[in-house]
């Protein structure tokens, strides 16, 4: 889909730009020295925008003294400032930041002041040039639109569009709009209905791909790469950001992965005449084909196939394939010569049959596994969500079928876990609240005891289904 170009900072998402990578610190945003640190360091390993949590006006206050310590090291990256719920906080960093990203259904109840204070924060970042990412995840959509169309695929992409329009009467341009879920099938959804309405009313704002909550692991980049592997496949996407529940420096070579395979692979024409040719084997009644990858390291296998795979999984034009994989490295170069020796390892079949568990379940085909949903945490994470959700992963993984989500905050947690059926969500200073599906069963629970009252909340509730 061709879009606008948006200026972030010298920055260009959209028009014939390749596709912006970007990432998102999880410091907290006051710790000033810790935030810069993380900033250099996602920019060393190739990440092109960096956003931070701004929870507050102490956090814009941090923001510029980040940016003016990035600048006075030689870091001019774009910044740009999360801000959710405070129409007031994203008037304040409005110019200060050089994007932000708001959901302005959430900036208040009443529609119409949401919409009043959505114009004066326009206002600003025109006065400072100042791009914005309009970002409606599936689970925070304002009540209004949830009443009117669910939460739903359509409800995000009504959502969006009225915001735009927004935008457009009041002559901003500087915009970029994403429509993130945790579900593959919800973001595609929601990114497919978006452009069709996007092209019909002639907008051509640049979009940003994500599937939220992936988790982390192996799953975790699976489901980021069927879901905007798919999309960009369509031709949608000018900027994406993979969440991982890891280190956030590590969402950038995954980032890039996706990227890469797909520009590379569609500019050529490879993407598509793999695909034609795994499709006309099929019908043809061939035996499934065995896809060979030749990669230098297993993330780039299993990005790179779920990246051709998975998006025909997730639109049911096949059920089923077959791969396998070879990992080619280069060893250090022979003494005496020119020459490195190179050595090669045959992926084993059994981790093949994982990978494809797992791609079958983050395409939503088969499910063999409990599906997790964890956000990346962020500055507003008060506790290690990392290690949190492997424990929580090791303890629950004979649960199949069950959605269970492990998540940062109090404050956004238990909404952008959508139709998780139990949560874990953080409330700040050692304490946890447990949630049956919407409901918090339990709050304030000291983190030590959290994991245990969750799965018994999980047991009890299985042998009353029983009796
Ligand atoms: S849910 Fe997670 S990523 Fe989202 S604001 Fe809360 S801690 Fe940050």
């Amino acid at each position: 889909m061709k879009t606008i170009e948006v200026k972030v900072n010298g920055l260009t998402i959209g028009g014939t730009a390749p596709i912006v990578v970007q990432t998102m610190c999880n410091t907290h945003t006051q710790e000033i020295e810790k935030s810069v640190l993380q900033c250099i360091e996602m920019a060393d390993a190739g990440a092109e925008m960096v956003r931070l949590t701004t929870q507050g006006l102490k956090e814009v206050e941090a923001l510029k003294e980040i940016k003016r310590k990035l600048i006075e090291k030689g870091y001019n990256i774009p910044l740009v400032a999360d801000v959710h719920f405070s129409s007031d906080v994203a008037i304040a960093v409005a110019s200060v930041a050089d994007k932000v990203r708001i959901n302005p259904g959430n900036f208040a109840k009443e529609h119409s002041v949401a919409k009043s204070q959505f114009a004066k924060f326009i206002e600003v970042c025109k006065a400072n040039n100042t791009a914005v990412r309009i970002g409606l995840n599936h689970g925070s959509l304002g009540e209004r639109i949830v009443n009117l169309y669910g939460d739903t695929p359509l409800g995000m992409k009504e959502a969006a569009i009225e915001w735009l329009k927004m935008c457009a009467e009041n002559d901003f341009h500087n915009v970029v709009i994403s429509l993130k879920a945790s579900n593959t099938i919800v973001m595609v959804t929601a990114y497919r209905l978006l452009k069709e309405e996007m092209e019909r009313l002639d907008m051509r704002f640049p979009i940003h791909l994500g599937v939220t909550e992936a988790g982390n692991g192996d799953m975790g980049r699976i489901k980021s790469a069927v879901g905007i592997g798919a999309l960009l496949a369509d031709g949608i996407g000018d900027t994406i950001r993979v969440s991982l529940t890891e280190n956030p420096v590590n969402e950038i070579p995954a980032a890039q992965t996706i990227a890469g395979y797909m520009a590379k692979e569609m500019a050529v024409g490879k993407y598509w005449s793999d695909i034609k040719a795994i499709n006309e084997q099929l019908e043809a009644g061939v035996k499934i084909p065995e896809y060979k990858f030749f990669e230098c390291d297993w993330n780039s296998f299993i990005i790179k196939a779920s990246c051709l795979f998975g998006p025909l999984l997730l639109d049911k034009k096949i059920d089923d394939f077959n791969v396998s994989c070879t990992i080619i490295q280069r060893d250090e170069i022979k003494s005496g010569t020119n020459e490195s020796a190179t050595t090669s390892v045959e992926i084993s079949k059994e981790a093949i049959e994982e990978f494809k568990e797992n791609l079958m379940q983050a395409a939503r085909r088969k499910f063999t596994q409990p599906e997790y949903i964890a956000c990346p945490g962020c500055g507003r994470t008060l506790y290690n969500l990392e290690e949190t959700f492997n424990k929580v992963k090791e303890k629950t993984k004979h649960l199949k079928g069950l959605r269970i989500a492990v998540m940062g905050c109090i404050v956004n947690g238990p909404g952008e876990m959508a139709d998780a059926d139990y949560g874990y969500v953080g409330e700040g200073a050692g304490k946890v609240a447990i949630y049956r599906g919407k409901e918090p069963v339990y709050r304030s629970v000291p983190q030590e005891e959290a994991i245990d009252i969750l799965l018994q909340l999980i047991e009890n509730d299985a042998n009353k289904n029983r009796q």
